[in-house]
């Protein structure tokens, strides 16, 4: 029986048998897993990855939350690591070595392109930064050299949503792999690999943790390229935590409720701040604001909570002012959890000129709390600014 997105999260991940079975796998802690003949020990060392089993590779904990998301990616496996980053630069060494070049859109998480720019710079990695807009024109930027296509949409900050169809067709002409940080649109809204992508990535500590206390990322692949990121995410050790593993398998039983109430309170939010004066664009792909909208709508099932306003006034104390006047809206890094968040953007920073011609940039993260009171923080802090 094939089941539906909501059963398969409440039902994926759990201990399967008979006899007395807790609901929730039980918490795993171990570096260590003993046996008493050798015989066994080679078998057991031959699940369920063809490497020692060892902590480093996990323990029945971290399978259950990777056996979840493999579900619901609908991927080949999945691997949970340390941090969402720690996923990135796992797929990034997975496919680079010297000489190698890579093609990575310009909207990209903002530590990735540190990654590009220190370690992949050093390993004599080169980069090129592309326009999230670029479409099925990515082709005359691959180069004979060039390994992976690295996407995010949307992407971090300005939610510019990319052609993947036109790109993953490219990269496919080309025999180029494609990875994609998919962490905005969780497995709900987005399914990469169902549309030809090799990788997907998350995040995990935003959404699918879901409550801000833990870091956690994680990595679906397709068959063929499982090996190599398994290997290159086995070599980093950067495994992740027990606790971590049981706090996103946790995240995922309510991940559909939290997104639907993120998601419909945000467009409340964005619809609203687009009519106010003080604001003169709403960066949320739910709207024809914001760039790559089409594509959006062809491709994804939904909108998650997360989106920016570019401010009318370009007088840098109004953005200051904004920001400190909210009151429900803590400044604070991250997303993904239910509080709601505020965050000054510098997409001027980016390689592309275009981001130049932006005004100043704010990020908001949309809570659970309530809707009416939400807006009536966003209105009392805008009636601070120019309009
Ligand atoms: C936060 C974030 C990451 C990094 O995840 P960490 O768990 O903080 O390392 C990667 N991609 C996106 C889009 C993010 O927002």
């Amino acid at each position: 029986m094939t089941r539906r997105i909501a059963s398969t999260l409440a039902q994926t991940g759990r201990p399967h048998g008979s006899g007395i079975t807790s609901v929730n796998p039980p918490l795993v802690r171990a570096s260590t897993f003993v046996f008493d003949k050798l015989e066994d020990f080679e078998i057991a060392s031959k699940t369920p990855f063809d490497v020692p089993f060892y902590g480093r590779v996990g323990t029945p904990t971290t399978f259950a939350f990777e056996e979840a998301m493999a579900e619901l990616e609908g991927a080949h496996r999945s691997i949970a690591t340390s941090s969402g980053v720690s996923a990135i630069s796992a797929v990034l060494l997975a496919f680079l070595q010297q000489g190698d070049h890579l093609l990575v859109v310009d909207t990209v998480y903002e530590p990735v392109r540190r990654f590009c720019s220190r370690m992949l710079t050093r390993m004599d990695v080169e980069t090129t930064f592309y326009d999230p807009a670029i479409g099925a024109g990515i082709a005359d930027l691959i180069r004979p050299e060039t390994k992976l296509i690295y996407l995010e949409s949307p992407g971090s900050g300005t939610f510019d949503v990319q052609d993947i169809p036109a790109i993953v067709a490219a990269a496919k002409a080309a025999g180029i792999h494609t990875a994609i940080d998919n962490t905005w649109a969780t497995p709900l809204l987005y399914r990469p690999l169902e549309h030809g992508v090799d990788v997907s990535i998350h995040a995990a500590t935003k959404y699918i943790v879901g409550h801000s206390d833990a870091m956690l990322g994680v990595i679906s692949t397709n068959a063929e390229t499982y090996d190599a990121v398994r290997r290159a995410s086995q070599d980093l050790g950067a495994c992740a935590g027990i606790e971590e593993c049981n706090l996103g398998l946790r995240g995922l039983r309510t991940l559909q409720v939290r997104l639907e109430r993120h998601a419909a309170t945000g467009l409340v939010l964005a619809e609203w701040l687009a009519a106010q004066p003080q604001i003169a664009r709403v960066l949320h792909p739910a709207l024809p604001s914001c760039p790559g909208h089409a594509h959006w709508k062809r491709d994804f099932d939904g909108a998650a909570g997360l989106f920016s306003v570019e401010l009318t006034s370009r007088d840098p104390q109004a953005k200051r002012a904004f920001i400190d006047a909210l009151e429900m809206f803590k400044i604070g890094f991250s997303w993904g959890g239910y509080e709601s968040l505020v965050l000054p953007m510098n997409p001027a920073a980016r390689e592309l000129s275009r981001w130049q011609e932006l005004g100043p940039v704010v990020r908001l993260q949309v809570g659970l709390e309530d809707p009416q009171d939400l807006l009536e923080d966003l209105q009392q802090a805008l009636a601070k600014l120019p309009g």
